[in-house]
């Protein structure tokens, strides 16, 4: 079986409210969807958002990538060689792990629908549903405050909360919303690279000492600071997860040789998609690394082929997979169920989306 061609299309969804990072202010999700055919019929999905902040890749960037590159690399190759096929997409371009990820994911639910199994099932996994903690933006107190309550009232039990804007004010933030949703609530704290090794240090010292029992600081520092990585791990209790400072299987090496972080986030749009997800998942693995499963604001087909992995891998302890539960709308066909904190992963074969958007 070939692949006969790999098309683009754009989709654009409202959030719920708008999603505040250190980094960014974002008010919709726009992606870039493929839908990669074999000369047999069977279609494969698969989609990316524009991080330009963290991968550098814009909606045009994706688009020309696996236009000018990708697919035509790709088309006439067969489907049943799948290391060949991300050996010549990786070897065609470097960088773009975006638009690797779209195109990567597509091969994928192509492949597993040619095998006629969940995706999950053919990656080795035998879990069919994950808990996933939601995303609280960045704002002031109050604000935050009723948005973590509200998370916890459509059944959250772990929240991931932005900070690193404001140095040891974030201190305050965290402990008003710690003692707003009680003991039992996971908090995870993202810095989003906002803070200075030595300010990471005085922040997550004084989280500690004020009790807010966060679960894990995610990128305290800047995604190239490795020795800021290694500083700030080495001083804190608090388990430390590497975000931003960890693209590539190699990357993951490095920080966890390094002992530069405690734990892992590995996102597909990083790795430029689940081959390379799958290499992290064994380096952390063999070195006994916990990952979180990690999503961009991204739509259905990206963050279900992310639970379709998570699912799989023992190793992948974490998911902050809540792309779909921040949209106002879900405009895909099928598909895993997102059902608030849980996502449950169906026996549909492939990723288990049916259709996309028009
Ligand atoms: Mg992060």
């Amino acid at each position: 079986m070939k692949i006969k061609s790999i098309q683009t299309k754009r989709v654009t969804i409202p959030l719920r409210k708008p999603f505040k990072t250190a980094l960014r202010t974002v008010y919709q999700v726009e992606d870039v969807l493929v839908c990669l055919q074999t000369d047999e019929g069977i279609l494969g999905y698969g989609e990316a958002p524009a991080t330009a902040v963290i991968t550098g890749e814009t909606l045009e960037s994706i688009e020309a990538a696996i236009h000018y590159f990708i697919a035509p690399t790709l088309t006439g190759c067969s489907l049943m060689e799948l290391d060949t096929l991300f050996h010549k997409m990786d070897g065609c371009m470097i960088h773009n792990t975006s638009a690797k990820a779209a195109v990567d994911m597509a091969i994928y639910d192509a492949y597993a629908k040619m095998l006629g199994m969940p995706l999950y099932q053919l990656l080795g996994g035998a879990a069919n549903e994950i808990e996933t903690d939601l995303t609280i933006s960045v704002n002031d107190i109050p604000q935050m405050v009723s948005d973590s309550l509200e998370a916890i009232r459509r059944g959250y039990r772990i929240l991931k909360v932005k900070v690193g804007k404001e140095g040891l004010a974030d201190v305050k933030r965290m402990k008003e919303i710690r003692n707003a949703v009680g003991p039992d609530i996971k908090i995870r704290v993202d810095a989003n690279q906002g803070w200075e090794p030595k300010e990471a240090v005085r922040i997550i010292h004084a989280l500690e000492d004020a009790n807010v029992n966060a679960e894990l600081v995610e990128q305290p520092v800047k995604a190239d600071d490795f020795s800021g990585m290694q500083f700030v791990t080495s001083r804190v209790n608090t388990k430390i997860l590497a975000d931003e400072s960890v693209f590539s299987a190699k990357d993951a090496i490095r920080i966890i040789e390094g002992r530069a972080a405690d734990l892992i986030n590995i996102k597909l749009m990083k790795t430029g998609g689940i081959h390379e997800a799958v290499k992290i998942c064994d380096i952390a693995q063999t070195y006994g690394v916990e990952c979180m499963m990690g999503c961009m604001l991204e739509g259905k087909v990206a963050v279900s082929a992310a639970a379709h992995l998570a699912a799989a891998r023992h190793i992948v302890t974490r998911a902050d997979l809540d792309g779909p539960s921040l949209c106002a709308v879900d405009p895909y066909k099928d598909g895993p169920l997102f059902e608030e904190e849980i996502i449950r992963l169906l026996d549909a074969p492939g990723i288990g989306i049916s259709a996309l958007p028009d």
